[in-house]
């Protein structure tokens, strides 16, 4: 179950500083996940300072969806 992020994103940063296979990606109003990247070791849940992440069992079917289709079109957090 990838981790998902919705719209409670501040883009602080903290998430991609901490994951460990460069999944999230910036949008213009936050970040999300690639979900085929994401190999759920759900570090970045604990550590987001809003709150913002959640897995995907757990997250709204839209943000499900923003974050898959965004992360393709979105430039890497860590590039
Ligand atoms: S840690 Fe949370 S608030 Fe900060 S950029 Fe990541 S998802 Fe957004
Ligand atoms: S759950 Fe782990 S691998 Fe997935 S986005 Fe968060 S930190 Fe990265």
């Amino acid at each position: 179950m990838p981790s998902v992020v919705n719209d409670s994103c501040i883009k602080c940063g903290t998430c991609a500083s901490v994951c460990p296979v460069s999944a999230f990606h910036v949008c213009d109003t936050q970040m999300v996940v690639d979900p085929d990247t994401c190999i759920d070791c759900g570090v970045c849940i604990s550590e987001c300072p809003q709150g913002a992440i959640c897995n995907d069992a757990e997250a709204d079917e839209k943000w499900v969806k923003f974050n898959a289709e965004q992360a393709k079109v979105c430039p890497n957090a860590n590039d």
